[in-house]
């Protein structure tokens, strides 16, 4: 039994029996992995606050047959105020499952975890508007997952274009002449697609200080995670939460 130090934030928590749990642990050395944590939810246990949802922290694993078993934890930061306010808790909620559904289980993705450290932090300090971070990490994050899509230039012929229309199943946008109609396909005037390019380029923590339209937001959102759901085929529990609190203009 070789144990394996790793850093990393737990994406998911599911209750196997009345003591232990299984978590989906995103860590630095070995990815995306599964573990097992036992007596993890006895009330006495040494777990307990390290193997919830948003936890940061040190941990120690050995491989097992089929999953790997947490040892050891040292919590670096619990990100505990997420889960004591709803609006932080849904796009909390979102930004896990994002990682969870465009990443493969067993690959690194520094880069990835990074982002997601810094957008947790930026989420307990609550100084951006959250369906703005949302977007701009969404479309990082399926950049640096490797599902970009093509934004300079018609997806089908080439040529320059600073609008267009963005098909989701093309993978990009199209110029005037190649365009189709149908689902799947929405308009990109100029000012939307260099707000885009905007964000691509964008550090998170400089967010706060750019100037942008609600509105163009959430279209962009709807758009993306249309985008992520037809590429990933995968699902988000998460965003009925957060339509349900956008509803009540909470956000
Ligand atoms: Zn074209």
């Amino acid at each position: 039994m070789s144990l394996i130090k790793v850093q990393g934030v737990i994406i998911k928590s599911i209750n196997i029996s009345e003591s232990d749990k299984i978590v989906t642990l995103f860590s630095d050395k070995l990815g995306k992995i599964d573990a097992v944590v036992h007596g993890a939810r006895r009330s006495r246990s040494k777990f307990l606050s390290s193997t919830q949802p948003f936890c940061y922290c040190d941990y120690v694993v050995y491989k097992g047959k089929n999953l790997y078993t947490i040892n050891q934890s040292s919590i670096i930061e619990s990100f505990q105020s997420i889960l004591m306010n709803l609006d932080k808790l849904a796009y909390g909620s979102y930004f896990l499952e994002l990682v969870d559904n465009i990443t493969e289980k067993e690959m690194k993705y520094v880069s990835i975890l990074a982002m997601l450290l810094k957008t947790l932090y930026i989420l307990v300090h609550g100084d951006v508007d959250l369906e703005l971070l949302r977007l701009t990490v969404s479309f990082k994050a399926i950049s640096l997952a490797g599902y970009m899509p093509r934004l300079k230039g018609c997806v089908k012929c080439g040529s320059k274009m600073d609008y267009g229309v963005f098909s989701i199943k093309e993978g990009g946008i199209l110029c005037s002449k190649c365009s189709i109609d149908g689902e799947y396909v929405y308009e990109l005037n100029r000012q939307t697609l260099h707000f885009l390019h905007t964000l691509k380029n964008i550090k998170l923590e400089d967010l706060r200080y750019i100037k942008y339209e609600r509105k163009m937001v959430e279209y962009l959102q709807n758009i993306l995670t249309k985008y992520i759901m037809y590429y990933t085929e995968k699902d988000f529990k998460s965003i009925s939460l957060i339509n349900t609190i956008k509803e009540k203009g909470v956000v």
